[in-house]
């Protein structure tokens, strides 16, 4: 992709974005766009980032470090990909909010770096809804407890719920994945947790973003449509 693909490509997707949400008759407004940069150059990134784009998705420690030390202070880094306990300590101090919170040891050790470094960080809890064997997330009856558990702990902020639907030719089929998260967080919601928001659904990626929309989603994870296929 050159830079000027990538200015189009922007442009097209917030069209789509927008698009979306009028047939659901929600506010594009609602809609964050989080830009997924993995395995994407600082310089193509740039581009992104001069369209206005400050909300950035990397799924490994190692690169977001990288690329944080190369890119404008401004930027938003969300953590959406699985993140091993002993990697937590190397974002702690600036990550903006962490997506895939999926286990009892990782909200530990988050709760642990964050409170000695005086921050309370947002965190979405990764949710398996299609149950996929090869995903990271909780099952779906396990969020409620988990909650709980998590709600107790200093230093982490749960913000909402977090899910990768099943890859899919045709969006539709995933349509009811998004709507079940959506079920979860209102779930979540009645039980009136205290200190607990569900106000993201971090939902809908470049092959299925529009649907995700449709059904709730209030930020979008996209890379491919964005900067294109990845190696
Ligand atoms: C890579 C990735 C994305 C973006 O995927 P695209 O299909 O390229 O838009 C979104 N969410 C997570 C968790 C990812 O790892």
């Amino acid at each position: 992709m050159t830079e000027e693909e990538i200015r189009r490509n922007i442009e097209e997707v917030k069209k789509r974005i927008e698009a979306a949400a009028r047939r659901a008759g929600r506010s594009a407004a609602e809609v964050q766009l989080v830009a997924v940069t993995k395995t994407v150059p600082p310089e193509k990134i740039m581009a992104a980032y001069q369209m206005g784009l400050r909300d950035f998705g990397e799924n490994r420690v190692q690169e977001m470090v990288k690329k944080r030390g190369e890119l404008p202070v401004d930027i938003r880094w969300h953590m959406i990909g699985h993140l091993q306990t002993n990697k937590v300590k190397y974002i702690i101090d600036w990550v903006y909010m962490i997506h895939s919170l999926d286990r009892p040891s990782l909200a530990v050790e988050i709760s642990k770096r964050a409170k000695a470094v005086g921050r309370t960080v947002p965190c979405l809890v990764e949710v398996n809804v299609a149950g996929e064997e090869s995903k990271f997330g909780l099952a779906p009856e396990e969020v409620v407890d988990f909650i709980r558990e998590v709600a107790q702990m200093p230093g982490i902020a749960v913000k909402g719920l977090m899910t990768v639907a099943p890859y899919t030719e045709n969006p539709e089929e995933v349509r009811p994945v998004f709507r079940r998260l959506r079920e979860i967080a209102a779930q979540v919601e009645a039980e009136q947790i205290p200190g607990v928001e569900m106000r993201y659904l971090s939902m809908g990626m470049s092959g299925d973003f529009e649907v995700a929309i449709e059904e709730g989603a209030h930020m979008v994870r996209l890379g491919t449509a964005l900067f294109g296929a990845r190696q």
